[in-house]
């Protein structure tokens, strides 16, 4: 195997790639975000599959996805489930303006746990991960001055 990126070495398990998946590992270490797109029916679909989940066509084709996307989920994980791992940190399933469908999980840098909220922006990043691959994560984007809202939910929802 070749030498990996000069980073720390990060913990965890290298991702199996399959033929379906190499192109997305690939965009991944030039930090572009790739997801399915069925060129049949335009579904877009993540993780990488190799069929439509929509309408089973295939082949799919890859799309290039960019920033900023908004936190649609989160979960904070406090579990040293590997030797070496930092906690707690957020966890984030983020979706995309204009590609219903898609949602992409990965953790979250540039904002404290406790500050995570549902519907705040980010922006898509990468980071080094096992096996000198490079893993989606997500960047937090400071969000204009406003009132607070409780924690873990968006002005709207908390209206409701
Ligand atoms: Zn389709």
């Amino acid at each position: 195997m070749t030498a990996a990126v000069g980073a720390p070495g990060p913990v965890g398990i290298p991702p199996a790639v399959t033929e379906e998946t190499e192109p997305f590992w690939e965009a991944a270490r030039e930090g572009r975000l790739l997801v399915e797109r069925c060129p049949a029916c335009a579904a877009e679909s993540f993780p990488p599959y190799g069929i439509c989940r929509a309408c089973r066509g295939r082949p799919v084709e890859f799309v290039e996805i960019t920033g900023p996307g908004r936190i649609y989920s989160f979960t904070v994980n406090h579990q040293r489930w590997l030797p070496g791992l930092e906690v707690p940190y957020a966890i984030v399933l983020v979706e995309f303006p204009g590609h219903p469908g898609v949602r992409v999980a990965g953790r979250l840098r540039g904002c404290a746990p406790q500050d995570v909220a549902i519907g705040a922006e980010v922006e898509i990043g990468f980071e080094p991960g096992p096996g000198g691959f490079a893993v989606p994560s997500f960047v937090a984007v400071p969000s204009p001055p406003g009132p607070p809202g409780p924690p873990g939910f968006t002005a709207a929802e908390g209206a409701a």
